[in-house]
C-alpha cells in the first residue's frame, strides 16, 4: 500500500472517531473522552497530512516554513486561549474560532480558483457555496465576537433599508454564485462574491440583539461546518467532509433547540433579524409599587435546614462569581442532611450553550441530580426552597407574557416553589434588560451577596443548624 492510500485510511479512521467521539459527548460521564478522541483523531489526521505532503514532495521550503510558523502560532493562541480565557468569555471565543474555520475554508475555495485559472478552468458549485458560506461566517463571527466582548453596540443595530439589504445581499450571493460557476475565470464574479458574502455576514448580525445571541452563535457554529464540508468536497477531502458535515448537524440541531428554548423560530431569524421582534418595554404588573424582601443568611440557612426538598437554579451569576464549587459543597451539606436536592439547568443559563453542565460538573456534582427544564418544571411546586443562584431571565415570569424583550422563552417555574430564595448582589437586570417580577413576589427573599460569598456564609450558617 502507497502513502497515498495508507494516508486515506488514517483519515477514515479520524472520521469513524469524531463520529464516535460526538456520540460519546452525550453524556457528561464521557464528554471528556469524547473530547480527547476527537482532538487525537484530528492531531493523527494532521499528522498524515504533513506526512502525505512531504511524501509527494511539492510544497517548497518557503511553503514549509509558512506551514510550519501558521501551526506553531496557531496552536500557541489556541492553547493559550483555551488555558487563559474565562468561562464567561467562551462565546466570545467560539465566536472567533467560528470566523477562523468559515474564513480558512473560503480561502480553500478562493486559493483552489485561482490556481486553476489558466488550466481549462471550471469551479464546482461546493466550491461557488464554500466562499459564500465561509465569508458570511467570517465577517458575521466577527461581528458576533464584537458585540458579546462589547466592542460593538449590543442592542439591535437597525438602519433605514436594512431588511431589504438582507433580502437584497443573499439573492446577489446566489447570482454570484451561479455567475462563478459559469464564468471561473472571471476576476470580478469571485471578488465581487466575496464581497457580497462578507457584507451579508455584517448585516445579518448586526440587527441581532439581546436574549436571541445563543441562536446566533450555534448557527454561526452550523454555517462553518457547512463551509468546512464545502472545501472537503473542493478538495475531494473524505475526513473534511465528515468532520465538516458533522459540526454543521450537530450546529444545525443545537440552533434548532436553542431557537425552541428562546422561542425564536429559525425562519424568522434568518429572514427577519434576529432579536428584532419585541423591543416594546416590560408590561406593568399590578400597577401597585413593588416591594422587595432583604433576607440574611440565617433567614436563609433556617430555610434549607428544614426544608425536605431543596431545588438549586444556577444561573450567569454562578459562573461568574466562580461559585460552583462552593454550591457544590452547600448541596453535599444538605444532601448529607438526608434532603433532597436537585439543580434545575435551563438550556440557555449562563453565556453559552451547556454552560451550567460544564461548571456543575466542574464541581463534581452527582448527575442524577441534574435535571432538565422539562424534568425540574412539575417539581416545582414540591420544592420548600428555590435558591436561585445569580440566575435572572430564565426564572422571569414576564416571559409568559406578551409585549417584552423575553416573551415566549421557555422559563424554569421557580414562582411555583413554596418559598423562593435569590443570590445576587443587586436589583440589576440580567442579559436581556428587563426587570424580573419574580424578585417581587412576596414569597421570594433577596439576598443581596456575590454569589460565592453568600453560597460560602450559607454553608457556614445551615453548618451550625445541622450541627
Ligand atoms: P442573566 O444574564 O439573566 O442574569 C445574571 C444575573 O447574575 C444578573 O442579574 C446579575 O445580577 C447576577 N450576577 C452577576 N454576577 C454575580 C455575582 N458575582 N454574584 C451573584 N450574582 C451575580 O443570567 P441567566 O443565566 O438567568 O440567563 C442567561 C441570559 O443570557 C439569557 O437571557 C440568555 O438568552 C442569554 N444568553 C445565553 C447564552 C447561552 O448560550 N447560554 C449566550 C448568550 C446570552 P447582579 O448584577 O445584581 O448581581
Amino acid at each position: 500500500m502507497n502513502v497515498s492510500d495508507t494516508v486515506h485510511y488514517v483519515f477514515l479512521a479520524a472520521a469513524a472517531c469524531f463520529v464516535i467521539g460526538l456520540h460519546l459527548m452525550n453524556h457528561p460521564r464521557t464528554a471528556r473522552r469524547g473530547n480527547t478522541l476527537s482532538a487525537g483523531a484530528m492531531t493523527v489526521a494532521i499528522a498524515a497530512t504533513v506526512w502525505l505532503v512531504a511524501d509527494e514532495g511539492t510544497i517548497s521550503r518557503t511553503g514549509w516554513f509558512v506551514l510550519a510558523s501558521g501551526g506553531l502560532v496557531g496552536a500557541a493562541l489556541g492553547l493559550y486561549a483555551a488555558r487563559e480565557v474565562r468561562m464567561t468569555a467562551m462565546p466570545q471565543l467560539v465566536s472567533l474560532f467560528n470566523a477562523v474555520g468559515g474564513g480558512a475554508a473560503a480561502l480553500i475555495a478562493v486559493n483552489d480558483l485561482l490556481r486553476i485559472e489558466n488550466a481549462g478552468a471550471r469551479v464546482s458549485l461546493p466550491g461557488a457555496l464554500d466562499i459564500v458560506i465561509g465569508a458570511v461566517t467570517f465577517s458575521g463571527s466577527l461581528v458576533a465576537a464584537g458585540k458579546l466582548q462589547g466592542l460593538v453596540s449590543g442592542a439591535p443595530v437597525v438602519f433605514p433599508g436594512a431588511r431589504s439589504l438582507n433580502v437584497l445581499l443573499p439573492v446577489s450571493s446566489v447570482a454570484g454564485s451561479v455567475w462563478l460557476v459559469l464564468a471561473p475565470d472571471s476576476r470580478t464574479a469571485l471578488y465581487g462574491l466575496v464581497a457580497v458574502a462578507l457584507l451579508f455576514g455584517v448585516t445579518l448580525v448586526l440587527p441581532i440583539g439581546g436574549a436571541d445571541m445563543p441562536v446566533v452563535i450555534a448557527l454561526l457554529n452550523a454555517f462553518t461546518g457547512s463551509a468546512v464540508a464545502m472545501a472537503g468536497f473542493v478538495l475531494n477531502e473524505t475526513a473534511l467532509i465528515v468532520a465538516g458535515m458533522l459540526v454543521s448537524s450537530s450546529g444545525g440541531i443545537l440552533t434548532k433547540l436553542m431557537a425552541d428554548a428562546m422561542n425564536r423560530s429559525i425562519a424568522g431569524i434568518m429572514v427577519g433579524g434576529f432579536g428584532t421582534g419585541d423591543s416594546a418595554p416590560a408590561a406593568a404588573g399590578s400597577g401597585a409599587p413593588a416591594r422587595v424582601r432583604p433576607v440574611s443568611a440565617d433567614d436563609v440557612a433556617v430555610q434549607l435546614a428544614y426544608a425536605s426538598k431543596v431545588v438549586f437554579v444556577p444561573g450567569y451569576g454562578l459562573a461568574a462569581a466562580q461559585a460552583q464549587h462552593e454550591l457544590g459543597d452547600l448541596a453535599k451539606l444538605l444532601t448529607d442532611h438526608g434532603i433532597d436536592v436537585s439543580y434545575a439547568v435551563h438550556p440557555v443559563a449562563g453565556r453559552m450553550p451547556g454552560h451550567m453542565n460544564v461548571l456543575l460538573a466542574e464541581a463534581n456534582v452527582p448527575y442524577t441530580q441534574l435535571k432538565e427544564m422539562d424534568e425540574i418544571n412539575p417539581e416545582f411546586p414540591q420544592a420548600d426552597v428555590a435558591l436561585v443562584i445569580g440566575a435572572n431571565d430564565v426564572t422571569n415570569p414576564i416571559a409568559r407574557r406578551p409585549g417584552n424583550a423575553i416573551s415566549g422563552m421557555p422559563i424554569l417555574d421557580v414562582d411555583k416553589a413554596r418559598s423562593v430564595v435569590v443570590i445576587k448582589r443587586s436589583m440589576g437586570h440580567g442579559y436581556a434588560g428587563v426587570d424580573n417580577e419574580l424578585y417581587t413576589d412576596p414569597k421570594t427573599g433577596m439576598f443581596f451577596t456575590d454569589a460565592k460569598k453568600g453560597l460560602s456564609e450559607l454553608k457556614a450558617a445551615v453548618t451550625e443548624f445541622v450541627g
